[in-house]
Parts: structure tokens; sequence; C-alpha cells
């Protein structure tokens, strides 16, 4: 991972968002309060212009911007917790450059963030059952040598298998959980659009 890897990344994240939009907030409007795709369309909007013409020093620097601008452009959950964990992975990255294995670790301290800030667990229907699938993955082929792009592509599959396994969970977390047993039978839009975010790393790492 590098700056211009990392830029793009965020880039396709933003591109992403703006195709799925209407099919994130379709899926908050079955558990939540119809706003998923808006809140996240505001949020990476807001980061693109963010960061045109900041030319950062290390790949961090980019992506604790990237959060901080999240934080304060979203109101709703989803917002504090993406950029939380944004900014937890960027201060892991103090350098031009990081190692699948550097990459790893700051991945988890993202996971770490949203815990913390959210305190769910995985299996309570949240974008926790993608992200925590999708990093095991990338852990698993940073360990085993592989490079940032079959790790990505490792983990791009997994928060898939993990998005669609939230659909027969019921919610422990959220607005979702206001539903009981009601939110039972339907996608988690949080898992959902932390599905997308691992996709984009898969397909910029290439
Ligand atoms: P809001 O629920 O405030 O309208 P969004 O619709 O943008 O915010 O985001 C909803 C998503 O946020 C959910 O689908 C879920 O994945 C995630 N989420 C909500 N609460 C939590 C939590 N406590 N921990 C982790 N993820 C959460
Ligand atoms: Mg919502
Ligand atoms: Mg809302």
């Amino acid at each position: 991972m590098d700056i211009d890897l990392a830029r793009a990344w965020v880039q396709a994240i933003a591109t992403a968002v703006d195709q799925h939009k209407d099919q994130l907030t379709q899926l908050d409007s079955a558990i939540g309060d119809a706003d998923h795709g808006v809140n996240m369309h505001r949020g990476f909007s807001a980061v693109t212009t963010a960061l045109e013409g900041v030319e950062p020093d290390t790949v961090g620097a980019l992506l604790v911007k990237a959060g901080t601008t999240l934080i304060s452009s979203v109101g709703g959950a989803s917002g504090p917790l993406y950029g939380g964990a944004f900014r937890a992975i960027g201060k892991m990255l103090d350098a031009p450059k990081a190692t699948p294995g550097e990459f790893a670790h700051a991945l988890a301290a993202g996971l770490d963030s949203i815990k913390k800030l959210g305190a769910a667990s995985p299996g309570d229907k949240t974008m926790i059952d993608a992200y925590a699938p999708a990093l095991a993955s990338f852990q698993q082929q940073a360990d085993a040598g592989a490079d940032l792009a079959a790790a990505a592509l490792a983990a791009a599959d997994a928060a898939e298998d993990g998005m669609r396994a939230t659909t027969p969970l019921q919610a422990r977390k959220g607005r979702a959980s206001y539903l009981g047993a009601r939110s039972v039978g339907h996608q988690d839009p949080g898992a959902a659009s932390t599905a997308l975010i691992f996709r984009a790393l898969a397909e910029t790492a290439v």
C-alpha cells in the first residue's frame, strides 16, 4: 500500500457508493431509516473534495483525513463508525508505504475502533459481520506471504460472504435492533457498504 493506492482506494469507494447509493438506502429502508446510501454518499463525496489538491507525506495522513471528513460530514451511526475506523487505520500507517502485513495490522485497528465505539460483536448484524471475516482472510493471506492484490481479493470475497450471512440474523445493535425479530430476513446495510469498501480495495490493488 502506498499513498497513490490509498487515494485510488478512497476514490473507488466513492464511485462504488455513488453506484450503489439507492441499493444501500433500500436495504436501510427495510430495517432502519432509509438513509444509509445518502449518508455514505454525502460522506465519500466530502472525502473526495477534502482530498483534492492534498499531498500527504504518508498513507496514514491521507486515511486519517478521510476518516476525519467522514466523522464531520455524516450524521448517522455509520459516519463516526467508518470515520473512526479510517482514522485508526491511518494512525498505524506512518510511512509512504506499507507491506501487506503492516496493512493487515492497520485494518485490525480499524475493526477494533468500530467495536469499541459501537459495542457490537460478530453476529449482531452490523458492518462488523462483513469486516471481521474480511480482516481474517486478509490477515491469513498476508501471513502466507501474499501480495496486497491477493489479500484484498480474499478479503472482498469474505466480506461479501459475511454480508450475505447477515440476512438470517436478528439485529442486536443500531436502529435495526428496535425491530427485534422483524429484522430477520433482511441484509444489513452497513455490512453491504463494508463489502463495497473491501471490493474497492481489491479492484484498486490489482
Ligand atoms: P443510522 O442507523 O444512524 O441511520 P446508517 O443508516 O448510515 O446510520 O448506518 C446503519 C448501519 O450502521 C447498520 O446497518 C450497521 O451496519 C451499522 N451500525 C449501526 N450501529 C452499529 C454499532 N453499534 N456497531 C457497529 N455497526 C453499527
Ligand atoms: Mg440509517
Ligand atoms: Mg439515520
